[in-house]
């Protein structure tokens, strides 16, 4: 089955009907971009996926599991993360006591300085190897909040990671970045979203193009097309709908 389903997913809010219909197969492995303009309901969308919105109609399946209506953290805890919602790095606290946090809370452990030293080993093993992952192991005594924008994303990242996730969803993970961190950060993100798949929204097409598999474009809650990047190109009802100046360009 594919990583993750939807099937004819909607979601209205009172008169207003933000999602109409979205079906959508992410497949093992895929990078996949949501696109369209701003109010189009992207974010909607996501928080259907994550479990912070039930949706109206229509079915969500994690694997074969259907996971429409459940609570944001039991779909973390059965593979599906969600960055910048349900993550938050604590600025007073090092990089690395971050990261060992992301670890505790994926085996539902409190915070606390006294544990078994197993525990404690096996904590400290994974923090390490995040650290590593997203490249934060020269700051890994630096305070949360004393690292730079991107650097701050980066490991809000790791701590997404710890629960090892197998479908990671981002909402415009690149939002505010400079063109060098934005760059830096679409490489991360190839490198750390190798064996899950990833779906993302982003408005920078350069990222989109690069790093995504397939693309879908949404428009007023409907998907109105989906495909390769070079069959999004060349989507003469996209260009016209909302890509025409990005692509051109
Ligand atoms: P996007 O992420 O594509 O910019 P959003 O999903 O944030 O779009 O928003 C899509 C539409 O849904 C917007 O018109 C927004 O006002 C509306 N919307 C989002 N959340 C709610 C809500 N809780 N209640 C009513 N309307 C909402
Ligand atoms: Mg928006
Ligand atoms: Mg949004």
């Amino acid at each position: 089955p594919a990583a993750l389903t939807l099937r004819n997913v909607s979601k209205s809010f009172g008169e207003a009907h933000i999602i109409r219909g979205v079906d959508l197969e992410l497949q093992r492995g895929e990078r996949h971009a949501f696109i369209g303009p701003n109010g189009a309901g992207k974010s909607t969308l996501f928080h259907l996926i994550s479990g912070n919105f039930k949706p109206s109609a229509g079915e969500i399946l994690l694997g074969e599991v259907p996971i429409g209506g459940l609570s944001p953290e039991r779909i973390n805890r059965m593979g599906l993360a969600r960055s910048f919602q349900i993550t938050n790095i604590f600025p007073r606290l090092s990089v690395f006591e971050n990261l060992r946090l992301g670890v505790m809370q994926r085996f539902g452990m409190q915070y606390t300085l006294w544990r078994p030293i197993s525990q404690y080993r096996k904590v400290t093993a994974l923090a390490e190897q995040l650290l590593e992952q997203v490249r934060l192991v020269r700051h890994r005594d630096t305070l949360g909040g004393e690292l730079s924008y991107s650097e701050q994303r980066s490991l809000e990242i790791g701590m997404t990671l710890a629960s090892d996730p197998k479908v990671l969803l981002l909402d415009e993970p690149m939002a505010g970045m400079s063109r060098e961190e934005t760059d830096y950060t679409a490489e991360l993100l190839r490198e750390l979203s190798v064996g899950r798949s990833l779906m993302i929204v982003e408005h920078d097409m350069d990222v989109v193009f690069s790093l995504c598999d397939r693309i879908s474009v949404l428009v007023y809650g409907q998907v109105v097309a989906t495909g390769t990047p070079e069959e999004i190109r060349n989507n003469a009802q996209v260009q016209e709908a909302y890509l025409g100046k990005e692509v051109a360009a």
